[in-house]
């Protein structure tokens, strides 16, 4: 077994296999051997699991996970480290590889599957935001999901209303998921150090039904289309309703109508899309 604490040994199987490490890819294999036991501890595996794993790349967290529930999916873009995969991890009956863009097959296994227990992953850079944000939309209610990000982005979906960091993405995922920052991990964890620091944070669904979802993300984006213009502005210039309504709108909420968007908690912006909807019903 791959010694996976070890930049020489991964550098040698990565030559032997003929591999060049993809840049685009993001590829920063975890060497840290505590920082690997303590995401996998956060996951929480039981038994019963089922887990999906983005970017496995060499299985670094594979196979700590494997051994500990009940079935294993991982979603890797790399053919080269697809055929390792399946030469180190083939033959366990728990596990399967989904070749390909995760961006590209993820929903079509969330159709089919239904969502997995818990989701991990040491996600590369380039889809992080996008990924996050996917599963956000679609409210993939996992009872956990333990991602390694640039530090920036677990910035971005942990900050609070005033900061600069606060977003309709930072909307976005804390309307959808509780969010805890749970580990920090300095370049020195991976192989090749990348540029930039990184944590780990948890994700578990707010579960909560919430009605009209379509519309509150439509409203989301519409209310931080731009920074400098006030909600009031924002939501004019994207004509979800009229000047008098929405007036008469804030005043009903005590909401101040030259406020910005980003003063506002996420669940205050939930209220109010949703009260701007039930208003616009009666149009
Ligand atoms: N989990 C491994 C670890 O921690 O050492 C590798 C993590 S590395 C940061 C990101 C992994 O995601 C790489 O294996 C890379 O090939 C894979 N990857 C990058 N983009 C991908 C995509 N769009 N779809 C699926 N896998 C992707």
């Amino acid at each position: 077994m791959l010694n996976y604490n070890s930049p020489a040994e991964i550098r040698r199987v990565l030559d032997a296999l003929g591999l060049r490490l993809q840049k685009r890819w993001g590829q920063n294999f975890l060497i840290n051997r505590g920082a690997r036991r303590a995401i996998v501890s956060l996951v929480e595996p039981e038994e019963r699991d089922t887990v999906w794993e983005i970017g496995p790349g060499l299985g670094t967290l594979t196979v700590l996970l494997l051994p500990e529930i009940r079935f294993l999916q991982v979603f890797e873009i790399d053919r080269g480290l697809i055929r390792f995969l399946n030469e180190t991890f083939g033959d366990h009956k728990n596990f399967r590889i989904v070749a390909g863009d995760v961006m590209k097959t993820w929903k079509s296994c969330l159709d089919k599957q239904g969502p997995p227990d818990k989701i991990v992953g040491n996600l590369p850079y380039s889809s992080a935001s996008a990924l996050i944000g996917a599963l956000a939309e679609n409210r993939v209610a996992a009872k956990r999901m333990v991602f390694t990000v640039q530090r920036e982005l677990a910035q971005r979906m942990t900050a609070e209303p005033g900061n600069k960091n606060y977003s309709s993405f930072t909307v976005l995922c804390q309307v959808a998921y509780r969010i805890s920052e749970r580990m920090k991990l300095k370049p020195g964890s991976f192989f090749p150090p990348p540029e930039v620091h990184s944590s780990v944070v948890v994700l578990q669904p707010n579960t909560e039904v919430i009605p009209d979802w379509s519309f509150f993300l439509r409203c989301t984006r519409a209310l931080f289309r731009s920074r400098r213009k006030t909600m009031r502005n924002n939501l004019l210039a994207a004509g979800f309703t009229d000047s008098a309504r929405l007036d008469r709108l804030f005043g009903e909420l005590g909401i101040d109508p030259g406020v910005r968007s980003e003063r506002l908690t996420p669940q205050e912006l939930l209220r109010f899309s949703q009260r701007l909807k039930l208003d616009s019903e009666d149009l």
